[in-house]
């Protein structure tokens, strides 16, 4: 942008250079101009502050009246034009004797009323406009970043009155409970005076609450969308800026826009941005955020109950939020999404795969049955990754083969086909990885293997062993958290065995295995270091667990713990160990089919090593790498 005013700058200082110099002029270099000055040729000139101008007549001083010849310089190169009289221009250089030079030569020579115009424009209007053309631009351009400065505390609350996505309810799936309560929402914005003659109290607020993706900003806009009113979002860090007092300020504003549009939903999206609990963390910027929050609770308050305004908002971090918020009279319904389960999931892909074409070989329920755990953002990733896949081959419609590729790639990342490992490095990966599937097959609780693979994935994973759950699961067992361990450790204790040395490939294996035995010693109660004391730190109860929990104990009981894991984790490689040295024949078969085959799934596998179906279960599916 600034080179674009430059250079329109440049181009009027070009064109004014042009204009003001006349044409007509020949230039010629000013030693030339003294040549034709020394043999008499110059008949007059004018001389400027820059340039010398004048008229020159070859010849004319042949009949001796200039300098002595002897003294001539030589020749100048004659212009194009040859010997004819031309008007020329020289740049001037400082030259004192100039002037005795040109009486002696008997020239006739005045000099030139520098313009005024040029210079003037050149050093003062030019300079002063390209400032008021800056000056201009910076303006509009802050403008746009931050409104008119007088709109600070504006709410910038889009209002969507007829949300042009138009999402209902039929968008959504798996939610079914969740539909029933925010249905009466609905209903009560549609008919009003129906609830007041009953004297019935619609509660102000609505907490949706649940993991990541599982649709509670969907929600909110299927509730608008089927309401049919006026509809205020916004998301909780927009309410908490730069400058002190904003975001009262718009929670003000955006109640007030509200309440004159009555009835209508307010839906203030990541509510926790705003909703922490007051005074927890010190920290700058935090009194702004408290403000906000106050503000927010005064401004709930301030509206009756049947007014027509509901607010709605959405969480993953209910247990962060301000008790405060939470009270009978504001937000006093809570609405939760959690992760669908397997009729849920369907649902959700059937609701997604509309207006995809696909193949009739397609069996959603086994997508279903292939994904506990997805959240619907994901399984909408799911479908969508299957149709990027299909265009990538060129296909018309979407395959079950794809389909369950697409599966894949969204649990261990894509397919790295360009990442050759040495045959040593693919000997060892086999064996690792069928040392899992191995443990994991002769352990009674254990996921029944979906798949072994040595096509490396994602970031890290150079092959992996997909473990599946038969059913929809909520709690686990004891021995089916060790059967788990063991067959983590399986890949470890393969090479160990195959190789009789271990490798770096094990590393996620044991962070796992050994977060798993933490877990169960310190948060479980089935340890007895421990003993029924549960000492870690809550998780969050909708957030991904991060891994590493704080110890709340004595640093006795710390160490103790520590211990046990580690006898925990011995034990369970022992088994592990055990179970690969029993079955070392099926072992060396099945890591050599998988060389061959690079994946096997489940029949080829169960075939491999002789087992018919047999029952387990078991929670999301994660890879083993
Ligand atoms: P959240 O706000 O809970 O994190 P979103 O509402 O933004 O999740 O959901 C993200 C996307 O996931 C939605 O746009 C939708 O495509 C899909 N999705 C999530 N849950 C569902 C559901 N229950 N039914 C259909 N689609 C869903
Ligand atoms: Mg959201
Ligand atoms: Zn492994």
């Amino acid at each position: 942008m600034i080179a674009l005013y430059l250079g329109l700058a440049l181009l009027l200082v070009w064109s004014c250079q042009g204009f003001f110099a006349p044409t007509g002029y020949r230039t010629i270099s000013y030693s030339q101009f003294k040549a034709h000055l020394a043999r008499g040729e110059v008949e007059r000139c004018s001389v400027g502050e820059t340039r010398v101008r004048g008229q020159i007549v070859p010849g004319l001083g042949a009949d001796g009246m200039g300098l002595r010849p002897e003294t001539l310089p030589a020749e100048p190169e004659a212009g194009p034009e040859g010997l004819g009289p031309f008007a020329f221009q020289a740049v001037r250089v400082e030259d004192p004797d100039l002037v005795r030079e040109l009486l002696q030569a008997g020239v006739e020579f005045d000099g030139i009323q520098p313009t005024l115009i040029g210079p003037m424009l050149l050093t003062w209007l030019l300079p002063i406009g390209m400032i008021v053309l800056f000056w201009i631009w910076m303006s509009r351009r802050l403008g746009s970043a931050s409104g008119n400065l007088m709109g600070f505390g504006k709410s910038p609350a889009r209002l969507a009155a007829d949300l042009e996505t138009q999402v209902t309810f039929d968008d959504l799936a798996g939610c079914d409970e969740a539909k029933i309560e925010l249905a009466e929402v609905v209903d009560f914005l549609k008919n009003p005076d129906r609830y007041r003659a009953l004297g019935a109290k619609i509660p102000k607020g609505v907490l949706l609450v649940g993991p990541p993706g599982t649709g509670k900003t969907l929600m909110a806009r299927a509730v608008a969308g089927e309401a049919q009113v006026p509809f205020f979002s916004l998301s909780g860090s927009e309410f908490v800026e730069m400058f002190v007092g904003v975001g009262a300020a718009r929670v003000r504003d955006l109640f007030n826009q509200a309440k004159r549009q009555a009835p209508c939903i307010i839906f203030i999206d990541e509510l926790d941005a705003v909703g922490r609990q007051r005074g927890v963390h010190i920290v700058a910027g935090n009194d702004e955020r408290e403000q906000t929050l106050n503000q927010l609770l005064v401004e709930m308050d301030g509206f009756e109950a049947n007014a027509g305004v509901i607010l709605l908002s959405a969480t993953n971090r209910p247990e962060l939020l301000d008790r405060a918020l939470l009270r009978p009279g504001r937000f006093d319904r809570q609405v939760v999404l959690d992760a669908p389960d397997l009729r849920g999931r369907k649902a959700i892909l059937q609701v997604h795969v509309r207006g995809k074409p696909l193949a009739d070989d397609v069996d959603l329920e086994k997508i279903a049955l292939e994904t506990p755990g997805f959240s619907g953002a994901d399984l909408a990733n799911v479908l969508n990754e299957a149709a990027l896949l299909t265009a990538r081959v060129g296909a018309k419609q979407i395959s079950q083969d794809l389909l369950e590729e697409a599966v894949e790639k969204v649990i261990a990342g894509p397919e790295r086909k360009s990442r050759r490992l040495s045959d040593d490095d693919k000997r060892r990966v086999a064996y690792h990885e069928v040392g899992h599937a191995l443990v994991a097959a002769h352990s009674e609780h254990a996921d029944p293997v979906h798949k072994i693979s040595i096509v490396p994935r994602g970031r890290a994973a150079l092959g992996y062993t997909l473990q599946l759950p038969t059913g929809d699961q909520v709690l686990q067992s004891q021995s089916e958290l060790l059967d788990r361990i063991r067959g983590l450790l399986g890949g470890r204790a393969s090479e160990e065995l195959i190789f009789g040395e271990v490798s770096t490939g094990a590393k996620d294996d044991l962070q796992r295995a050994t977060m798993l035995a933490r877990e169960m010693v310190s948060v479980y109660g089935m340890g007895e270091s421990a003993g029924l004391m549960g000492c870690a730190e809550p998780e969050p109860l909708y957030a991904p667990a991060t891994g590493s929990r704080k110890l709340d104990c004595s640093n006795e009981t710390a160490r103790e713990i520590d211990i046990e894991v580690k006898q925990l984790l011995a034990g369970a490689y022992a088994d592990a160990r055990r179970i690969l040295e029993a079955h070392r024949t099926d072992l060396d078969t099945v890591a050599s089919e998988l060389l061959r085959k690079e994946t096997l799934r489940e029949a080829e596998f169960r075939h491999l090593i002789g087992q018919d179906a047999s029952g387990g279960t078991g929670s999301a599916p994660e890879p083993s790498s």
